[in-house]
């Protein structure tokens, strides 16, 4: 486990003292500050002005009574969050997250990594990130309709195409931003596409967002792989999760020429040696919002394990596309026992910190989700450019942006480690070139003038696109 710099020490033990049980939270920045070490030997500065204690605070947060009315009559109260953390780079962005574990400190951990991986896209966006304690799991299309009409109603008032755009995440998919985008348009009587991203393509939508993380994220796996002088070719794949992410990271794995065995949902995982049917997975998924035991059912030579452990499966490349700290230690010894090469999160955070240090120890390539899944952010700020021109671009060249800011990430991780004295890990890089992103941004913004943070401009600015 790595040692916190001096001066990062006392601000951590601050965020724990200021943000009592959100694990997460503490989580997600003490992950953060393990590679802010080198950067602050190399530009002291970055630890004045209270920079990195003001990036651990959000700029607002707002947190909200959510009533509605179930099929039986019955009032329901749910609690809704936003988390608008930082608008230093531009508008708040990030999902949004219905599913029953939601709570303060899982929203602001999720806010906190979006603040660095929108911040690594290049893109001119903010990061934030809300949801609600609801579990759509079981509820019929009106209640998720009603749901999503009345958590509107609250945050309506707190959006804004300049100012905050949500998009999906777990449980939050084109179904639920239509019902969210409706009532804000009845509410404020606008048309107003780029306030919310995820949308259906006949009204606001992007081609790819739906596609976008999980393309995105086996775009950075390739580009990995490549430093190796390897591919998907032939190898064996396990994925986790069945949903949005998952899915489509299966239907580009199987594009370059991987097979995916495995898959999962909270009830278990499948086992398909043949590798996974697409087909019937985006049916039993996306179309019948069925289990991952139906596939077992349906298709046979397929194992269902409703217990145990989907990374016990041997396997050459592991994407885990669930949910948070979904991978631990022991997960991570016995992927590397099996040989695995390359680790790439589709998900936010699904590794322990104890299972990324053994992966990066093993010399396995090991891609942190800031960076790994931006692809659906950085297509969600393309669906913003479209709908602020009303314009809309093809599958195919939007496809082609996608793919282009995914390899500007992984040089971006690349170079920015490499600089920082721990070539080819990405975990580092991805921390230092979004955190320096942001912090140059919020020393331009100013907050009290010290002649101390107009020094070093920084050897960084290299790696940016210019605009
Ligand atoms: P979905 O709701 O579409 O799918 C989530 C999948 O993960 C489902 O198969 C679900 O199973 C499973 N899952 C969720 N929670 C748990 C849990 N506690 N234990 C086991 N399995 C679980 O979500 P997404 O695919 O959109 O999101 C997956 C991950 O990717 C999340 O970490 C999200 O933050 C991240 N992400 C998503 C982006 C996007 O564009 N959608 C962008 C960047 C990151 P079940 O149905 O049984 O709950």
């Amino acid at each position: 486990m790595t040692v916190l710099d001096e001066k990062l020490e006392p601000i951590f033990n601050q965020v724990l003292q200021r943000n009592a049980g959100e694990l997460e939270f503490h989580q997600a920045v003490k992950e953060v500050f393990e590679s802010l070490g080198a950067v602050i030997a190399k530009h002291p500065s970055y630890a004045e002005g209270g920079l990195i204690e003001r990036i651990c605070e959000p700029e607002r947060q707002i947190i909200f009574r959510v009533p509605w009315i179930d099929d039986t009559g019955h009032v329901q109260i749910n609690r809704g969050f936003r988390v608008e953390f930082s608008s230093a780079l531009g508008p708040f962005k990030g999902g949004l997250r219905f599913h029953p574990s939601v709570y303060l400190g899982i929203i602001k951990f999720l806010g906190f990594e979006q603040i660095f991986k929108n911040a690594l896209t290049g893109m001119p966006i903010g990061g934030g990130k809300g949801g609600s304690d609801f579990d759509p799991k079981g509820r019929s299309d009106g209640e998720i309709m009603r749901f999503c009409q009345s958590f509107m109603t609250e945050l309506y008032r707190h959006l804004g195409e300049h100012t905050d755009v949500p998009a999906g995440d777990i449980g939050v998919g084109q179904r639920e931003i239509g019902y969210m985008f409706g009532q804000y348009k009845r509410i404020t009587n606008r048309y107003e596409a780029g306030v919310l991203t995820g949308k259906g393509l006949t009204w606001g939508g992007s081609q790819v967002r739906t596609e976008a993380t999980g393309y995105g994220t086996v775009f950075f796996v390739h580009e990995m792989l490549k430093t190796r002088n390897q591919g998907f070719d032939g190898k064996k794949v396990s994925v986790s999760g069945s949903g949005n992410v998952a899915i489509y990271t299966i239907e580009k794995v199987q594009e370059l020429g991987g097979k995916v065995i495995t898959c999962s949902d909270s009830d278990g995982y499948v086992l398909d040696e043949d590798g996974i049917d697409l087909a019937l997975i985006k049916e039993i998924k996306e179309v019948r919002r069925g289990r991952i035991s139906d596939y077992a059912t349906e298709k046979t030579g397929v194992k269902y394990f409703p217990k145990g452990c989907i990374w016990d499966v041997p396997c050459q490349i592991a994407l885990p596309s669930a949910t948070q700290n979904e991978l631990n230690g022991r997960d991570a010894r016995e992927l590397i026992k099996n040989g695995v090469i390359a680790i790439g999160e589709g998900a936010n955070m699904p590794c322990t910190s104890d299972a990324a240090h053994l992966f990066i120890a093993a010399g396995a390539l090991f891609g942190p989700g800031k960076a790994v899944n931006a692809g659906g952010v950085a297509t969600s700020a393309l669906e913003m450019q479209q709908n602020a021109s009303r314009d809309s671009w093809s599958f195919d060249s939007t496809e082609h942006r996608l793919a282009e800011i995914m390899k500007g990430i992984h040089d971006r991780c690349r170079a920015t480690a490499e600089e920082y004295g721990a070539p080819g890990n990405y975990v580092t890089g991805a921390n230092i070139a979004g955190f320096i992103r942001v912090a140059e941004a919020m020393r331009a913004l100013g907050v009290i003038w010290s002649p101390a943070l107009r020094q070093e401009p920084c050897s960084h600015q290299a790696l940016w696109p210019k605009r």
